[in-house]
């Protein structure tokens, strides 16, 4: 045996054979299958091997055949490790076999459908073997391609972002993710569709959702999703939503008037379901300053306006959601805190708006952001107050200041100041100080999550009018909360929390 011993080892290829089609197959492919002394495939338990049948005129009798054949194919099985235990040992086993060809310096051809390094068995073997041996993966045309061209529909154009779902993720994350993203397909249909159309038809996309099974296979069928009955749903099947600038959806049957925030900044604090909603409104309406914070989609009427005209803007808005249009009202934060939430119910209470659907979509807003950033200054209870006295009176405001202070409340201070109110904050600071310790705690979070942010605590004491503007929230603690310098922070800033227990009285 010693002169096998010295052969060198074999090479091991993970062949990629396309979607069903065998025309469909790579000439590459071809080749080394050719060139292959063991063509290895995997299939189910009674099922023959799909990717088999793909290359089967390009396989020899005297090829050496291995069927890696699953030992289950359910959640269900006897195996001591559960399904997991049950499919580790099947790989582990599988890849021993692959191993002694390889050993013995024969070229091992793993085939596999659609392509090797998506979703595809392949990945098992790959992982235990080619640190070991030397191995090509020959890329092959996926499930995804293929359903796109049979539906004969573009996937995605220009700057849109195509997702890719397994079925088999849980309900609500595939309905967040549909929500969010512009083209998706979704795999591994069969026992997961009801789920999936569930989802589809949740994150309101069901409309634009095309069906397609066995793409270029025998008994390949297209079909708009929302006919497809649950009973007749293979695992061979994707659902694909195309791309919206290339396949618009169909209009909306009514016009609406969506409320969205964007979050304190930029898109890591936009929920999905706020970017979903605003990818698919017709119409924008909103401050020029959020407005330019949404991307520019083809197609999407744009109305930008001066900050101080919210009622004008909820009027506008409504009269195009009366006109068939679907209508985004765009706030930065959460659209319910001092933004145009109310603005927008306060118009649409009118007579003449009262059959205008109005929904408000929750957002992160500038508060949670900035107590983020500090630690935990909002943690036990707290008053959220607006400093401008553009819409009350300053003696409500200081009234309120007040009543907090004397609750020993933490508070947000949303408006704390601009270029033409300069005072507040100092009124504000004195009242304050009155009731509670001049070292107490207070966030001055300046553009929170935005390029020029900054997050600093000072004592109350030296709270200095002058450093806050418009794009700054003030958080001050109550007797409880405290300000730490903890761990190697590089900007040396300390931690600020508020207890979760209040002390007896
Ligand atoms: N709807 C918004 C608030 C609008 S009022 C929200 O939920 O956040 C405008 C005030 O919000 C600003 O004057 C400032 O006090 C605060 N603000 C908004 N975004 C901010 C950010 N990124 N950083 C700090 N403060 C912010």
């Amino acid at each position: 045996m010693s002169a096998q011993q010295q052969r060198p080892a074999g090479r091991l290829y993970g062949v990629g054979l396309g979607p069903g089609d065998p025309s469909l197959m790579t000439l590459r492919a071809v080749e080394v299958i050719a060139a292959a002394d063991v063509v290895a495939y995997h299939s189910a338990r009674h099922g023959r091997s799909i990717a088999r049948s793909i290359a089967e005129r390009h396989i020899r009798p005297d090829h050496i055949e291995e069927a890696l054949v699953y030992p289950v194919t359910t959640e269900t099985t006897d195996h001591p490790g559960g399904y997991r235990g049950a499919l580790e040992e099947f790989y582990e086993q599988a890849a021993a076999r692959l191993a002694a060809h390889l050993d013995a310096g024969r070229t091992v051809a793993v085939l596999a459908e659609g392509d090797p390094l998506f979703y595809g068995s392949y990945q098992h073997m790959h992982q235990r073997l080619a640190d070991r041996y030397e191995t090509e993966v020959v890329p092959g045309v996926t499930s995804v391609s293929a359903a796109a061209a049979r539906l004969g529909k573009p996937l995605v154009e220009a700057d849109e972002v195509l997702t890719i779902l397994p079925g088999t993720l849980p309900q609500e994350e595939l309905t967040a993710r549909l929500a969010a993203t512009d083209a998706a397909v979704v795999m591994k249909l069969g026992r997961t569709y009801p789920a999936v159309r569930q989802a589809l038809e949740t994150s309101g996309r069901l409309p634009e959702a095309h069906y397609v099974e066995r793409a270029t296979m025998a008994g390949e069928r297209t079909a708009p999703l929302a006919e497809v009955s649950p009973d007749s749903v293979p695992y061979f099947s994707v659902a694909v939503v195309p791309s919206r600038i290339a396949t618009p959806p169909p209009a909306p049957a009514h016009g609406e008037v969506v409320v969205v925030g964007t979050g304190p900044a930029g898109p890591l604090w936009l929920t999905p379901e706020s970017r979903g909603a605003l990818a698919r409104a017709t119409d924008l309406v909103g401050y020029t300053t959020y407005l330019d914070r949404v991307p520019v989609r083809p197609g999407q009427a744009r109305h930008a306006s001066d900050n101080k005209v919210e009622s004008e803007r909820a009027e506008l808005a409504l009269d195009l959601a009366r006109r068939g249009r679907r209508v985004a009202v765009v706030s930065g934060g959460d659209p319910g805190v001092f933004a145009m939430a109310t603005a927008v119910l306060e118009v649409a209470a009118q007579d003449t708006y009262r059959d205008v659907p109005v929904r408000v979509l929750p957002g992160v807003t500038a508060a949670n952001a900035a107590a983020a950033r500090a630690g935990a200054p909002l943690g036990h209870d707290y008053a959220v107050i607006s400093l401008s006295d553009r819409l009350k009176p300053w003696d409500v405001i200081a009234e309120r200041l007040r009543a907090a202070a004397c609750a020993d409340l933490a508070l947000a201070l949303y408006n704390p100041g601009s270029r033409s109110r300069t005072w507040q904050v100092g009124k504000a600071r004195d009242l304050l100080l009155d009731h509670r310790a001049p070292d107490t705690p207070v966030v001055l979070a300046r553009d929170v999550g935005g390029p020029q942010e900054s997050v600093r605590t000072v004592r109350l004491a030296d709270l200095d009018p002058s450093e806050v503007d418009m794009r700054t929230i003030l958080l001050i603690g109550s007797s409880q909360t405290r300000s730490v310098r903890r761990g190697p922070d590089p900007a040396g800033r300390p931690t600020v929390w508020t207890p979760r227990r209040y002390p007896e009285k």
